[in-house]
């Protein structure tokens, strides 16, 4: 299989666009999975581990995490979202954190992927480049069906956008244990206190990565009466109908990792604890 080391995303974007059989390889965590199993044989791969403009964190109001950055690096780099951050720290192992991407987990799509229903909840923008020019797509309009997306064959990720959301947010997550592990059930709430908006996104729990906007309204709510910018902890009772909608909104299935009975029990479960957390954060 040929494999061509890109110098730098012109050189990738330029690789794939001339070869049909290419396909882009970041960390590996995932392709490799696929090609070891026998279930994809790209005829030649495009590496674009090296690629630096790809590496980059920048801040200055409106964040940009390029596709290349590790979870390692979003632990190591405050990229600016504490929920990012919570999720980073969840994926796989330390070697699986040093190789994985975010663009990777952007491009596979999978509704489990730890850092979709994150950046679902900032309202991020993905930033894709191919020969014939760059285009920015609202993550809302990304997935269209587990493991799918929206991108052309010769788009390259080149980065997350979002605007900068302050600090109460966070991510959970269940699985069948503790560490190294599928997601049954995630969850991201993001409550950007200056721009008066609440962000609640699910994952592994439909197709695709799911907003809770019945609870996102109710949580502004909420908010309203407490004070945004203030630490003031919500009743028990609004946590709860909080977590109510946020399981009403999932479209939860049975499989091997769970129950859709298990899966909306544990969202209702997070969402409330979620609410309590992120209103006291200041
Ligand atoms: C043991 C193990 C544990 C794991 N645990 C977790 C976990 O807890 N949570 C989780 O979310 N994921 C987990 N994963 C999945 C995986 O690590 C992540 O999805 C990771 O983000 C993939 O990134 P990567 O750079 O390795 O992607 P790669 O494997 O290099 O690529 C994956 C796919 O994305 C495409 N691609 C990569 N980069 C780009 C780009 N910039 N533009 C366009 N297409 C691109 C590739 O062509 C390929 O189709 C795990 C995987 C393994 C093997």
């Amino acid at each position: 299989m040929a494999v061509h080391v890109a110098r730098d995303v012109d050189d990738a974007t330029r690789a794939v666009a001339v070869d049909e059989r290419a396909e882009l390889i970041a960390g590996g965590t995932d392709l490799m999975v696929e090609i070891n199993f026998g279930r994809r044989r790209p005829g030649a791969l495009v590496a674009i581990d090296r690629v630096q403009e790809l590496r980059g964190i920048s801040r200055s109001g409106r964040v940009r995490v390029g596709a290349g950055v590790t979870y390692t690096q979003l632990l190591a780099d405050d990229a600016g979202s504490a929920a990012l951050r919570e999720a980073s720290r969840s994926v796989g192992s330390p070697q699986i954190r040093n190789a994985g991407t975010i663009g990777g987990n952007i491009a596979t799509s999978s509704p489990a992927g730890d850092a979709l229903p994150v950046l679902a909840a900032l309202e991020a923008t993905i930033v894709v480049r191919s020969v014939r020019g760059e285009r920015r797509v609202p993550f809302a309009e990304w997935m269209t069906g587990p493991k799918r997306n929206g991108r052309a064959r010769d788009e390259i990720i080149v980065a997350a956008e979002w605007e900068s959301a302050g600090p109460k947010q966070t991510f959970m997550k269940v699985g069948t244990r503790n560490a190294m592990v599928i997601a049954v059930a995630s969850l991201a709430l993001v409550v950007d206190a200056s721009r008066r908006r609440v962000g609640v996104a699910l994952g592994s729990c439909g197709p695709t990565i799911l907003r809770a906007d019945r609870a996102q309204s109710f949580a502004a709510g909420v908010l309203d009466e407490l004070g945004w910018e203030r630490q003031a902890a919500p009743t028990e009772t609004a946590c709860a109908e909080f977590g109510a909608l946020v399981a009403s909104a999932a479209r939860p299935i049975d499989d091997v990792r769970g129950t859709a009975a298990y899966r909306s029990h544990v969202l209702s479960v997070m969402a409330a604890r979620a609410l309590a957390r992120v209103a006291v954060l200041g």
